[in-house]
């Protein structure tokens, strides 16, 4: 009986185990956005719920047919075929950012292809099988609009291939001019320096310096100092797009430090000195990746750089002392 009682106990733990490990692989295949065999749900954007009358309101009669009947264009008749321009494609219903063009690359069919989404929650797979096939079909996870496909047979390291119609696509270039003043954040080691410097550029319209990217609510210049908050001396920069560009304003920031350091700037050490874009924007995200991947190609440093490329969180500003330092006490006492 004693021996019978154990068989059973043993026996469902057993099966409970082997429940739980089959649900953490769909959950890690989801994740990685590969092959799913169920739809997985994934940390998604922000939901866009529009009945079908609405949809062929807004779209033309080939978009709906697309994006909302999961139809496919004819190869090589997409307007974004052959477009490899810097910048953002976005779902053609409802503008969710999708794609970046530096994941856009020709794999002779005659539709956009791509190796990655922009961010993981991007997308939505399902199964399907029309057509006699078995294939992965990708939606917009913000809308649920029809996308195209995904296979196995992109490019390595990754080996994905994104085949997505030019109908259910709109591209924004990198280089459109949002209106109005725009921020940046920067951080490139002791923000007096970094402050002034940028407050230099012609179109930067004002600059305020604080602390940003740690894990601690409104810190004091001391907390950063112990290293333990997670934040960077950082500077917030409010500027007209007319003017400059984010691009230029990236140019300047990397000329006036060395972003191959780690965790330092020159005899400053520590995280908080450490080389980072705050970005707001997938334009601002992208435009950053960019120039890293055009300086790391360069030679123009002997070491990779080593700037972290982050979304903007809450800023917290310095303690008025720091504000405009360089303008108050003259060049003095830091490493820049
Ligand atoms: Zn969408």
């Amino acid at each position: 009986m004693q021996r019978t009682f154990s068989l059973i106990v043993l026996f469902l733990v057993v099966t409970l185990l082997s429940f739980a490990a089959a649900w953490q692989v769909q959950i890690a295949w989801g994740a990685e956005g590969t092959a799913t065999k169920k739809e997985v749900k994934m940390d998604s954007p922000k939901k866009v719920v529009k009945s079908e009358e609405q949809w062929k309101k807004e779209l033309t009669p080939e978009q709906y047919r697309i994006l909302r009947q999961a139809g496919t264009e004819r190869a090589f008749t997409g307007a974004l075929n052959d477009v490899y321009d810097p910048g953002l494609y976005r779902c053609g219903a409802c503008g969710a950012p999708l794609f970046r063009s530096d994941t856009k690359y020709d794999h002779g069919t005659g539709w956009p292809s791509f190796t990655a989404p922009i961010a993981e929650g991007a997308i939505e797979y399902r199964d399907d099988n029309t057509y006699g096939m078995e294939r992965i079909e990708v939606r917009c996870a913000a809308c649920g609009s029809h996308l195209g496909h995904v296979f196995d047979d992109g490019p390595a390291p990754g080996g994905k291939h994104y085949c997505i119609n030019s109908a259910s696509m709109k591209f924004d270039k990198a280089a459109a001019v949002p209106a109005g003043p725009a921020k940046a954040t920067f951080a490139a080691g002791c923000f007096w320096g970094v402050e002034f410097k940028l407050s230099q550029v012609p179109g930067v319209l004002s600059t305020r310096v604080g602390y940003t990217g740690g894990t601690t609510k409104d810190p004091s210049y001391e907390e950063v100092c112990t290293d333990e908050t997670g934040h960077a001396e950082a500077v917030e920069v409010t500027y007209d797009p007319a003017k400059v560009s984010y691009e230029e304003l990236l140019d300047t920031f990397f000329a006036l430090h060395d972003p191959t350091q780690v965790d330092r700037q020159g005899p400053d050490v520590g995280a908080q000195y450490r080389s980072a874009v705050f970005y707001h924007s997938a334009a601002q995200e992208l435009a950053a990746s960019t120039a890293i991947k055009k300086l790391n190609a360069s030679g123009k440093f002997r070491r990779p750089i080593a700037t972290q490329v982050a979304p903007a969180g809450e800023f917290y500003p310095a303690e008025e002392y720091h504000q405009k330092y360089y303008q108050k006490r003259g060049k003095q006492g830091c490493g820049l």
